[in-house]
């Protein structure tokens, strides 16, 4: 048996995740949010899994154009625009929608010449302080778009929303108020929902939800779990037992002696590691599980290697299933105990790990 680590993509749950977004809101068209290599779930097998949104949003040009290689004909929107007349020509080209938050790229398409108008996006900063065009600009920059031929009109009008995680939170009332002020009477539809919104605020479903990481099974709040919300996880990270053996109380494993043994006590190694994107930083105690079982990780992690007390558990043998992350084991609770987000450790499953789409 070959020691692999793998991450296993459940394509229907993601399939599951996107009924769940239509069922949460209804009245929006979806464009699911699937950069970044979908987060670490293929953009290509995902986007086929996600064939019923209504479009899909990259943040570069790049993986729009992967998306197009693989004979991907929905709407593709590019979330940060284009830099410099190449990429227009690209994004022309792929018949891409073009997000535009910069004077340059409103420049860029006011010198453009071609023969089909580009569906525009224009993104508001209502205080995120990111991307978009801040509240004094939006009135000129929105009238030199209407009158811009190379802008099919009507403009799509979006904003970001930057904690709407926090259901209770004044700054995204404040958002949203500034969004409806600033974009009062304009013709076009309205995009403001990432998950956390489309989730947490009625008010920002709008006509579009952007939806990316619910997408994928996981819970944008910390107070509510994927399941709680009705979501799956659609990736789960395993390997498997590459080495098992006993040591002595008082015996320190690993470098550093990180850990010390209090009591004679049985390890398993197992192939997975900061190289494949299990993070250096998780705590000791963080579950992973052997055989279907609950079993705290031990000592540092190691780049191609962690150490599990399964001294508790029934004999475990080399070649044995070990899950990092996934059903039984959130990657939500990995993520608190190496002290990040969700996000960073779907996205960094490294290169080496095989994706097993199914
Ligand atoms: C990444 C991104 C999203 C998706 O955010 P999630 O929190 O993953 O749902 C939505 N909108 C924009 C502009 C983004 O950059």
């Amino acid at each position: 048996m070959t020691p692999v680590i793998r991450a296993v993509i459940d394509t229907s749950a993601l399939r599951h995740n996107l009924a769940r977004v239509r069922e949460v809101a209804p009245r929006s068209r979806v464009m699911a949010v699937i950069k970044a290599n979908a987060y670490g779930h293929g953009s290509v097998p995902t986007a086929v899994a996600l064939a019923g949104a209504d479009g899909f949003a990259v943040a570069r040009l790049e993986e729009g154009m992967a998306l197009r290689a693989a004979g991907l004909r929905q709407r593709i929107l590019l979330l940060e625009g284009v830099f410099g007349p190449d990429q227009l020509r690209q994004a022309a080209h792929h018949d891409f929608d073009v997000m535009v938050h910069e004077p340059e790229q409103v420049l860029l398409l006011e010198t453009w010449r071609g023969d089909k108008p580009f569906r525009t996006w224009v993104k508001i900063d209502t205080g995120m302080n990111r991307l978009g065009f801040r509240p004094e600009q939006v009135a000129p920059v929105l009238a030199r778009l209407q009158a811009c031929e190379a802008v099919l009109k009507p403009l799509t009008l979006v904003t970001h929303l930057a904690n709407a995680d926090d259901r209770d939170d004044a700054g995204t009332r404040a958002q949203l108020e500034a969004f409806e002020r600033l974009t009062a009477g304009m013709p076009g539809e309205r995009s403001i929902a990432n998950s956390a919104g489309t989730l947490g605020w009625d008010a920002a479903r709008a006509d579009w939800v952007r939806p990316g990481l619910m997408l994928y099974g996981v819970s944008p709040f910390a107070d509510a779990t994927a399941a709680e919300l009705g979501l799956r996880p659609a990736m789960t990270l395993e390997t498997r037992v590459i080495a098992v053996k006993e040591v002595h109380a008082g015996e320190a494993v690993g470098y550093g002696g990180a850990w010390r043994a209090a009591r004679p006590s049985r390890l398993a190694i197992a192939a997975a590691g900061y190289g494949d994107g299990y993070p250096r930083n998780t705590r000791g105690g963080t579950a992973v599980l052997v055989n279907g079982r609950r079993a705290p990780l031990v000592g540092r992690v190691s780049m191609d290697m962690i150490t599990i007390d399964v001294t508790d558990l029934p004999p475990v043998a080399v070649g044995d299933a070990v899950t990092l992350w996934g059903e039984g084991v959130p990657v939500e609770e990995v993520a608190k105990a190496a002290g990040t987000i969700a996000y960073e450790l779907i996205c960094g499953v490294s290169q080496r790990v095989h994706l097993d789409v199914r």
